[in-house]
């Protein structure tokens, strides 16, 4: 089943999507006795395609690492197993240098990748959205998490570039 990965900056708004796209959720349990990381894997669907959603900004809640180096691990950690990796910027604050930082990291893998800015509930006119082009991952796709606006589009897109069915038959 194909993998979805959510990376991003803290506070971009990570969780909420994944809580906006997540069906039932993947509890998995960890060595640590009461610890499951069902608030990290998720089984999505869209248009009767199945994926398993990770939200990589829940893996190591309790590090200390400072927002670039953590960021540096959810992106290796989304290279390394998802299929689509869904980058997500912040339509508010805008580009930041850990935004371009991570971009160069995904543009380097071969990683099907969809750039979503979100919280565009908060400009009526959304010129902001603009600048995420240099980026070099293509058109970003506006959403707004928390309204649940343009979800179903993203889905659309997100679905598009999954391998073929011949390669995800379990
Ligand atoms: P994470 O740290 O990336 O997982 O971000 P969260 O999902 O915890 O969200 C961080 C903050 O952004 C919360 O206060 C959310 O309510 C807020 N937020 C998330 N999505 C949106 C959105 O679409 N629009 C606005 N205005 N705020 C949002």
């Amino acid at each position: 089943r194909p993998v979805v990965a959510i990376v991003g900056r803290p506070n971009v708004g990570k969780s909420t999507l994944f809580n906006r796209i997540a069906g039932k959720r993947i509890a998995i349990v960890e060595d640590k006795p009461g610890v499951t990381r069902d608030r990290i894997y998720a089984e999505g669907e869209w248009l009767n395609k199945y994926f398993t959603l990770i939200d990589t900004g829940g893996i190591e809640p309790e590090s200390k690492d400072i927002i670039l180096s953590q960021m540096r691990r959810q992106a290796e950690i989304a290279i390394e197993t998802a299929d689509v990796i869904l980058f997500l910027v912040d339509g508010i604050q805008g580009l930041t240098p850990t935004d371009r930082e991570v971009a160069e990291m995904l543009r380097k893998s071969k990683n099907e990748v969809v750039l979503v800015c979100n919280k565009i509930d908060y400009n009526a006119l959304n010129e902001s959205i603009y600048e995420f082009y240099e980026l070099g991952l293509g058109e970003p796709i506006p959403i707004s998490a928390s309204q649940g606006l343009g979800i179903g589009d993203l889905l659309d897109v997100v679905v598009e570039k999954f391998p073929s069915e011949k390669d995800t038959e379990y």
